[in-house]
């Protein structure tokens, strides 16, 4: 069943619930039905839901500002703006997005550090107020050109944990240079009202939290004596959002809370905020992609340099000889496999097939890009029965920094994004859902 709600979000409503398999099976028939062999991507709406809910109840005190650039899709701010979230954006064309959708501009945080003039000018006249800094330039631009925001410090962590991304020290004013910073706020009578930080997104340790709410109490004793009183803590983002992190997330939200108790217990007044990105999308979403060719090679292929790492090679060296399959894919690492080397260091992508077979036999393949790049690989090094040409594959927890940053290089086509939901958890949010049959919505 298919339905429609006043936003024009096109969900097929499942009564029952259904494996994503299953459902998968089902969109794949259609389009094979069409005629249609593009990429496209399937987005469970349930997962969302889900996951707000976790969120909500697992850390009651932390408002959600959900990070934009994770994944921008129309519908995932829909839902997620309707379930009662906020919104980090970092950007004016984030902000637009975001305002767009009937948020109110606080119910947004505007996190980039460094603005555009003209970004800053149009987040003024839209009264978008909440934005953070970490230099003095900048508050000399916030004074002339948005006076009334209402500033909060990014700080730079000294003590730095494992993670898949770090900021490193691109943002984030050090701590031997805070307190000259604010006071440099308080002589332009700029309003400072909090502290941010981002422990780096796919942290691996809980315990970079407890780092950091201890740095930014430290820091808010030092707004204290220069004549500020904080109201707003930022924690960042880097909570894990894959399938099988839900017991690190309990653990993270667990340490964030005892911290928060003991540090800035609640008769303090102080708002916490969080700012989860990847938590939130990255679930949610699988990505399906065919096989448009095929080859074979009765040596292992030469892979320009960066594939030949041995970290990246999981066929070990005395199956160097043996046969390799060789899949050309029509989906890329310039559309949703980016190589995660540029943001999230994640390269290993394992497909898993929709067909059921009990295949004994497995081959060294290689999975290659749309493009025509070189070095477009998905996946180098892996071993898979014998594929067909035709078929399809899917591949889960897509949901974050893969749509957001997918280009169109070489005429990669954008994929469409089929949603779906088990009903239960859509009329809690849409209890007033009227559905209609796929029919009646074609006209
Ligand atoms: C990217 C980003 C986030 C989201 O990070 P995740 O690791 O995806 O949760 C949050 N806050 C800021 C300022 C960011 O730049």
């Amino acid at each position: 069943m298919e339905a429609y709600i006043q936003q024009n979000i096109p969900v097929n409503l499942h009564p029952e619930r259904r494996t994503k398999l299953d459902v998968i099976q089902k969109f794949v028939a259609d389009m094979e039905r069409e005629g249609k062999d593009e990429h496209f991507l399937v987005c469970d709406i349930g997962d969302i839901i889900k996951k707000y809910q976790q969120w909500s109840q697992l850390l009651p005190r932390v408002k959600l500002f959900y990070a934009v650039k994770c994944n921008t899709d129309r519908v995932l701010l829909q839902i997620l703006s309707d379930l009662g979230a906020s919104f980090d954006c970092a950007s004016k064309m984030e902000i637009e997005k975001v305002l767009g959708l009937g948020v109110s501009p606080d119910r947004v945080i505007y996190t980039h550090p460094h603005k555009l003039n003209t970004s800053l000018i149009y987040a003024e006249r839209h009264s978008v107020s909440l934005m953070t800094f970490d230099s003095e330039i900048e508050l000399h631009k916030i004074k002339s050109l948005h006076p009334t925001a209402r500033l909060v410090l990014r700080i730079l962590l000294f003590e730095q944990f494992e993670a898949d991304e770090k900021f490193g020290s691109k943002f984030g004013c050090p701590s031997d240079q805070t307190r000259d910073l604010l006071q440099l706020a308080k002589e332009l009578e700029l309003v400072v009202v909090g502290v941010s930080f981002h422990v780096g997104s796919g942290i691996k340790d809980a315990r970079a939290y407890i780092a950091a709410i201890q740095q930014s109490r430290k820091t808010f004793q030092i707004a204290q004596e220069v004549g500020f009183i904080m109201n707003v803590l930022d924690i960042g983002g880097g909570f894990p959002g894959a399938q099988d992190t839900s017991d690190f997330f309990h653990e993270i939200a667990s340490v964030v809370n005892e911290t928060l108790n003991d540090l800035f217990p609640a008769d303090e007044g102080v708002d916490i905020i969080g700012e989860p990105g990847a938590y939130v999308a990255t679930s949610a979403y699988s990505s399906l992609v065919n096989i448009i060719g095929k080859r074979w090679c009765s040596k292992k292929p030469l892979l320009t340099e960066r594939y030949n790492k041995p970290e990246k090679n999981s066929w070990n060296s005395c199956e160097e000889d043996r046969n390799t399959y060789m899949y050309y894919l029509n989906d890329s690492v310039f559309g949703n496999f980016l190589d995660g080397t540029l943001y999230t260091g994640c390269t290993t992508y394992i497909p898993k097939r929709i067909k059921t077979t009990n295949d004994t036999v497995s081959y060294g393949s290689i999975l290659w890009g749309f493009t025509c790049a070189g070095n477009d690989c998905v996946n180098p090094s892996i071993r898979l029965p014998e594929l067909d040409v035709g078929e399809w594959l899917y591949f889960e927890d897509m949901g974050a920094y893969t749509l957001s940053m997918a280009s169109n290089f070489n005429g990669l086509e954008t994929p469409e994004i089929k949603y779906y939901c088990s009903e239960d958890l859509w009329l809690q949010v849409y209890p007033k859902t009227i559905t209609i049959s796929r029919d009646q919505t074609r006209q």
